[in-house]
């Protein structure tokens, strides 16, 4: 289970004068599909490093599961990232690209094994572990990149325009099954886009940021019928 809480965040980068996320407060509940829309320099992407620890917070307090994690390290925070370039190891084939975190976290041989095929086939990626990235379509490339995702188990993914490098009729296929796998798995996930209709299709919730703060906070309904 996984619970997110910003607490009056903020984010101010060096050098900057004003402040890119300002008293940002939002609780997500465990099991959530949240998807962050707004216009490019929103502060979407820092808010969503912030959680995943790659950014530091300037003031306030992030809380998962009840324990605050501004000093906790990217690594022991219970989270998978997926970006919008895949950054696939274009010389190690599908298993080795799936299982990379794994084997530089030393996890056990078996162990491994069992997660990547696990993985590979609830992605339907079994016939293609011994490719090279060089030898998918985008869509199967965005399957790896899932895959190094969920094979960590973590209870909260993060993915920052996931799918605005496939084309249209591929991302209409993967927002299905991007939803599917967050439920299959039972993550909460926050999803950054610009596309109106994978906010409107995949949200349980919409965030709406403008500035470095929230305008507006609903069900796809509430956003899209009272703009
Ligand atoms: P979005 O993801 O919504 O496009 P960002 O979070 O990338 O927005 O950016 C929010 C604001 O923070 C913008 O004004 C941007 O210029 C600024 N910003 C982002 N990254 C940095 C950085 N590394 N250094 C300084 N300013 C940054
Ligand atoms: P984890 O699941 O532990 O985050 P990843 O396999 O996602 O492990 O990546 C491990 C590290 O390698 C990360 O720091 C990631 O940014 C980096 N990385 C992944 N793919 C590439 C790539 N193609 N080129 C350079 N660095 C990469």
């Amino acid at each position: 289970m996984s619970t997110i809480e910003f607490q009056h965040i903020k984010k101010k980068y060096e050098g900057n004068d004003t402040y890119s996320v300002s008293d940002f407060n939002l609780t997500i509940n465990d099991g959530e599909f949240i998807v962050f829309v707004g216009p490019s320099g929103c502060g979407k992407s820092t808010t969503l490093r912030m959680v995943a620890g790659l950014e530091d917070i300037s003031k306030g307090q992030l809380i998962i599961d009840d324990v605050v994690m501004n000093d906790v390290h990217p690594k022991d925070r219970g989270i998978a990232m997926v970006f919008q370039n895949y950054a696939l190891f274009p010389f190690l084939n599908v298993y080795d690209n799936i299982g990379f975190g794994l084997k530089i976290r030393h996890m056990d041989k078996g162990e491994r094994d069992r997660r990547i095929k696990e993985a590979a086939e609830l992605l339907g990626l079994s016939p293609y572990l011994d490719k090279k990235p060089g030898e998918l379509s985008g869509g199967q490339s965005q399957r790896v990149a899932l895959g190094r995702a969920i094979v960590n188990q973590a209870g909260i993914f993060l993915m920052d325009e996931p799918l605005s490098n496939l084309d249209a009729k591929l991302r209409g296929a993967m927002r299905e099954e991007l939803v599917r796998l967050h439920n299959q798995v039972g993550a909460t996930t926050i999803y950054v886009t610009h596309d109106q209709i994978e906010a409107m299709t995949m949200a349980d919730r919409i965030v709406i940021l403008r500035d470095g703060h929230i305008q507006q906070i609903g069900t796809p309904e509430d956003v899209y019928q009272n703009p």
